[in-house]
Formats: structure tokens, sequence, C-alpha cells
């Protein structure tokens, strides 16, 4: 239904310069071309900035990770330091015996707790291991801690911070413990703990986004605080440890279960502890791919509307282009055939002449020996002889007649306007195709009213136009078939003449074209297509009109209105051209 009508154009009749271009090869290539020029920057503009925007939007979400990370980083590490340092400066501050007694070191814990939040007892222990003094709310007095690995770490580093861990007294919590020499040789340890807790309120505060989860482990991977997604306190982390840094390092990775994360971590220096930040991407990303639908969208529709306008005008370019080399062609073809008509008329008119004057002289001759027969006797009663001469004079009567018919249309090619009679009109018309209705016995018959008064019009053309109807009538019927005309008057204005046959008839199709130069369905049997294209001027030029009925199989009826008095139009330049 969309197919233009170029598409399915058959290659004119050539000749030179008739019909060179190809019409299909110049759509393609037009709207190829033009949708390149236009979708090409499209796309790469489009592309360009799709890249440019999720590059940014990354890079932004680990830059944000990144500063959280090592904020938080500095935060815990300082909160650690500063417990670390109040715990050096106890010892500084106290000698073994002040330390030792413990209603002292009870007001000394009071006074820490006031200060900073999180320590819980504190507890002098010897160089062998054994707890001399414990203040806090566990019963842990006298405990040997000799074989704690805090110990030994501590007797080793001088100051030391534990890993979380349970301890005896079956409640997460880490150790800082400092060690102080005796003057005089011996040392003691003075040692606190934390409880785990402390970590969770420095990390619940974040805000984190992206379905974050902040948590610390220590350097084998055991988690130091409760985390939201992966485990609890003193768990194993599923995610591996990261590499060891001394920076903050954001990385991206797939999780245990192939999900997406943006991990940010952080060694925390001097201390067993990395912080953790944990950030789900595809929450992350959320607002890219809204961004990234809305850009798609505006891409489809961006083409669909190029696409749509470029078929769309190249299309209607390229069928204007069509109908005007049409147009070209056609009044190529029909000032060749007009030409080809006036030589024919002189012709016929010259020959018409020259065989008219030898015709004149058999004639008189011819008749002179049929006097002198009949005066002479002898001769007068030969029957045969009698015969032959008037045979001759028969003969020459006819040639007359073939003459005078030539002479006729010569002649009317060349007068403008004049009273004609249809009837004789229709019958010399058909005097020339006598002879093959006749061979094929198709029935000819004539309807024309008595009193159809005299039309005043241009005989020649009326002779092609009829001609090129009943050439197309013997054309379309069977061997056998019938063809009628018919003329009558309409008002005082107008007559009609029909002109109908009993064969193949057209399609609904075919008959929306005929009248297009060039349309044939008798390519094969030497049609041109011209024959209804160059009726179609000529009923133009006449002041008349021309319409058609046809069924397929059934027949054709071609009805040709003229004027009874005749007013000649200017030629239309697009005869038989609907567009
Ligand atoms: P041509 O006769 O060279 O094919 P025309 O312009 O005279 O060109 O006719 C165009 C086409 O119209 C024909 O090829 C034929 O298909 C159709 N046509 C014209 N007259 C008739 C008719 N009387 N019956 C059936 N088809 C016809
Ligand atoms: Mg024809």
């Amino acid at each position: 239904m969309l197919r233009p009508e170029f598409w399915v154009s058959r290659q004119v009749p050539s000749g030179n310069d008739r019909h060179s271009l190809n019409l299909r090869r110049l759509w393609k290539l037009t709207v190829l071309i033009m949708s390149v020029v236009a979708i090409g920057p499209l796309l790469v503009v489009t592309g360009a900035d799709y890249k440019v925007t999720q590059e940014s939007i990354e890079s932004e979400i680990l830059l944000r990770t990144s500063r959280i990370v090592s904020n938080t980083k500095r935060s815990v590490q300082f909160s650690l330091v500063e417990r670390m340092s109040a715990l050096d400066f106890i010892v500084q501050d106290n000698s073994y015996e002040e330390l030792s007694d413990c209603d002292r070191l009870t007001s000394i814990l009071e006074r820490l707790q006031k200060s900073f939040k999180g320590f819980v007892d504190l507890g002098v222990i010897d160089s062998d291991g054994r707890q001399a003094c414990y203040v806090g709310p566990y019963e842990l007095a006298g405990v040997n801690y000799l074989d704690q690995e805090w110990f030994r770490n501590v007797v080793d580093q001088g100051m030391h911070i534990s890993d979380v861990f349970s301890g005896f007294r079956r409640v997460p919590h880490l150790v800082i413990a400092a060690r102080h020499e005796v003057p005089g040789g011996g040392f003691y340890v003075l040692r606190t703990s934390l409880e785990a807790d402390f970590f969770n309120q420095l990390l619940s505060g974040l805000e984190l986004s992206g379905d974050g989860d902040a948590f610390i482990v220590n350097r084998q991977g055991i988690l130091q605080t409760s985390s939201r997604r992966h485990g609890a306190i003193l768990d194993r982390i599923e995610l591996g440890m990261p590499r060891a840094s001394n920076t903050t390092v954001v990385n991206e990775t797939l999780g245990p279960h192939g999900e997406q994360l943006i991990v940010g971590y952080s060694y925390i220096p001097e201390t067993p502890f990395v912080l953790m930040i944990v950030k789900q991407k595809p929450v992350l990303m959320q607002a890219w791919r809204t961004t990234r639908r809305q850009l798609l969208f505006f891409l489809a529709i961006s083409i669909t509307g190029i696409l749509v306008a470029t078929l769309g005008v190249t299309t209607y370019l390229v069928d204007r282009i069509y109908w005007a080399d049409l147009r070209r062609v056609a009044t190529l073809h029909r000032i060749e055939y007009t030409n080809k008509m006036a030589s024919l008329g002189r012709l016929g008119a010259g020959v018409a002449h020259e065989i008219n004057n030898p015709l004149a002289i058999i004639n008189e001759k011819a008749g002179l020996i049929k006097d002198l027969f009949t005066f002479t006797d002898h001769y007068a009663n030969d029957a045969k002889l009698m015969a032959i001469v008037n045979s001759i004079l028969s003969s020459v009567e006819r040639c007359s007649t073939i003459t005078r018919r030539l002479l006729g249309f010569a002649r009317s090619a060349e007068v403008e306007s004049s009273p004609v009679d249809l009837k004789s009109t229709i019958k010399e018309v058909l005097g020339f195709m006598g002879k093959e209705a006749e061979y094929r016995s198709i029935n000819v018959t004539m309807e024309i009213d008595d009193l159809l008064p005299p039309i005043q019009t241009n005989r020649g053309k009326l002779q092609q136009i009829l001609l090129n109807l009943v050439n197309n009538a013997f054309a379309a019927v069977k061997d056998g078939g019938a063809i009628a005309f018919s003329a009558s008057q309409n008002d005082q204005q107008s007559v009609t003449i029909t002109v109908s046959d009993n064969g193949c008839g057209m399609t609904k199709h075919e008959l929306k074209r005929i009248f297009e130069p060039f349309f044939t369905t008798k390519a094969q049997a030497g049609g041109t297509g011209l024959g209804l294209s160059i009726t179609y001027s000529l009923v133009q030029e006449l002041g008349g009109s021309i319409s058609v009925d046809s069924e397929p199989e059934q027949g054709t009826t071609f009805t040709i209105t003229l004027p009874l008095h005749g007013t000649p139009k200017e030629a239309p330049a697009d005869a038989g051209l609907t567009r």
C-alpha cells in the first residue's frame, strides 16, 4: 500500500534520452546518505554523552565512598589513640605502688570513665602475669594472664591494642595495655578493656548511601563489630581481605553471591583494625539507570523521526521527479506523433494527387473504348469484351474512392474546425478496419441518431480519437466478439459518443492507469501505451471529456462527450497524468 508508484514503474520504452534516471537507485542512495548524515552524529554525540555521564557518576560514587572511609578511619584512629594516650598518661603519672592501691585505681577509673566513653575496667598486672589489682564489674582479681596473647605482645612492644575477643569474661571486648619499667628493674602492665560496642557507636552515626554497611575487621578478616550484611561480631567475613595499603582504597568487586559491590577500606595504623565500607553498586546506580533510559528513549524517538522524515521527503521528491519525467517524455511523444500524422497526411495527399491524374486518364480512355465499342456492331455484342471494360471502370472507381478518402484525411488534418457528420466519420474510420472485422467475424454495429446534427469540430482529431478507441476494442475482443458505436445528442450543447466492446475488460488497478502515457498490457504485442494518453489530450483539445467503464471479462465502454458547437480549449500539458 505504501509503495510509491515510481517503485513499480516499468522502464519506459527507450529512445535517445527518454528515461535515463534510475529512480529506485536514486531513492535508495538519498535515503541512505540522508539517514547516515543525520543519524551518525546523533549516535556519536549520544554515545559520548552516555559514556561521560556514566563515568562521572561512577567516579563520583568512588570519590564519595573514599571520602567517607578516610574520615571515618580518622575518627576511629583518633578515638583509639586518645584512649592509649590516656592510659600512657596514667602510667607516667603514677608509681607502681600508687596504682597497686585499689582504692586509688577505682578513683582513676571513675575519672577516666567520666572523660572517655567505653572504658570498662582497669587492672594492674605484674611481670609474671598475675593481676595485682583489678577494678571493674567482673570478678577478675588474681587472674593470671601469662598465657594470653595480648600479654605477650605488650611485654614485647610496650603498648598494645588487642583484637576483639571474649577472654575470661565471655563478653567481646578489646584490651589496651601499657607496660611500664619499674625503676631498679622489672616492669608491670596497666591494662584496660573497652567494650566492643565502643566501635559500633563510632560507626552507627554514619549516613551511607547505596544500602551501605560500615564495619571493622581485624587483619584475619574477623568482624570486630557487628555488620548488617556480612555477619555478627567475631564471625569471619565472606568477602576476602583487601590488600594491605597505607592509604584509603576504593574498589569495585563482586560479592560472594555475585552482586556488584563498591568496597572502600583503610588499614588503621598501629592497630590490628581495618575499617571497611561496603556499598551495593546497583542501588547507587539507580539514578543512572533512569537517566540512561531517558537517553535511550530520546535516541529511539530521534532516530524514528529522522527515518520517517527522510523516507517521507525522499519518497515525495522522487515521486515528483518520476511524474515530471513522465510528463516530459509524454510531451516528446505527442510532438513526434503529431509530426508523424502531419507527414502521413501530406504523403497521402501527394500520393492521392499523383494517382488521381493517371486514374482520370485511365477512366477517360476506358470510357472512350466503351463508346467506340458501342458504335461498332461487331464489338457491341461481344459480352466478354464489355465485361472487361466495365471491370476496368469499376476498379478505377474503387481506386478513386481510396484516393478520395486519403485526400479527405489530409485535408481534414489541416482544417481547424468544420461541421462534421458523425455517421460518415465513424463509417470512414471503420472503413480502415473492415477487412479485419470480416476475417475475425467481429460484429460491428452502429446506433446513431438520424436527427443528429453535424457537430462543429476538428475532423482529423475526431478521426484519430475514434481510430484509437476502435483499435483498442479490436485488440480486446476475441474472434466473433462484438463492438458497438452509439451517438446521441444530450441537449443543445453536447453530444455523447460511446464505443463498447465485449472483450477482456480491465481490472480496477489497470483502469486507474490507462490514460497514463506508456501504460500498456500489450507490451509483447507491440503496444506503446500511448493511444489512450493521446486520445485523452485530443478530447481535451476538442473541449470534450472522456470516461471509461469496464469489468474484467465483461467488456469496456468508452464514453466521449463533445461540445456541439466546438469550444476548443488549449491543450493541457499533462494530458492523461492525473497528478
Ligand atoms: P496500447 O494499446 O498501446 O496498449 P493504450 O493507451 O491504447 O495503449 O491502452 C492502454 C491499455 O489500456 C491497454 O494496454 C489495455 O490494457 C487497456 N485498454 C485500452 N482499451 C481497452 C479495451 N477496450 N478493453 C480492454 N483493455 C483496454
Ligand atoms: Mg491502443
